[in-house]
């Protein structure tokens, strides 16, 4: 069946396009589809493609877009629902490309797990995370925090738009923040070991508390 819209027209292919391997930006699974939909031009060229996972959701392709993509960085399990919330809503901001997004979301955590950790309140951004390199995280980890600091251009009230890699790299850093502060501690209080209690604790260097 074709749609036509602006000369561009939309053509269902159930079984008929070739098989496409992508990760589902729903279900997270691999998807090996062959139903959905392509789309040409009126001079037969092709232009995009709509492939259907089997868990019944769409997924757009146009070039090398994929429209949603996976959520990127590791789910974790241990976050207070704020938390996980903004962490989640982040690593979704890269499905859809939105990068400046996933920037200020990450900066606004890392800034509340400061704060949790000790850090006074109302500071600007670039002093979390000083705070957090001397408090938290370990001299192994300088050069990043270094990175992390440069995208705090808190002076000026600059718009700034973040490109795919400074999005992925704040991610990264946050992912690994939180799981020194809540999901190691938790793991290891699960498992039986001792950890430090937060906010009173000396500096969480590593995987405080978790057993070899
Ligand atoms: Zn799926």
């Amino acid at each position: 069946m074709f749609k036509s819209i602006n000369n561009i027209y939309w053509t269902d292919s159930t079984n008929a396009l070739s098989s496409k391997s992508f990760s589902c930006g729903y279900c997270g699974k691999e998807s090996h589809s062959t139903h959905g939909y392509y789309c040409k031009d009126n001079q037969n060229r092709y232009l995009a493609y709509i492939y259907l996972c089997s868990c019944g959701n769409p997924t757009f392709f146009y070039n090398e877009t994929q429209v949603p993509s996976p959520a990127y960085g590791e789910e974790l399990h241990h976050l207070t629902p704020e938390i996980k919330t903004l962490y989640d809503g982040a690593r979704n901001c890269m499905s859809i490309n939105a990068y400046s997004s996933a920037v200020l979301t990450c900066r606004k955590i890392l800034m509340h797990v400061a704060v949790k950790e000790g850090a006074t309140e109302g500071q600007k951004f670039v002093t979390y995370v000083d705070y957090l390199s001397e408090n938290v995280l370990s001299k192994k980890h300088k050069s990043w925090v270094d990175t992390i600091r440069t995208m705090g251009n808190d002076e000026n009230h600059d718009i700034r738009v973040a490109n795919q890699n400074e999005a992925k790299m704040i991610i990264d850093f946050t992912e690994m923040l939180l799981k020194i502060v809540y999901e190691y501690p938790e793991k290891a209080k699960q498992t039986g070991a001792s950890t430090p209690t937060s906010n009173t604790s000396p500096k969480i260097i590593g995987i405080t508390g978790v057993k070899p």
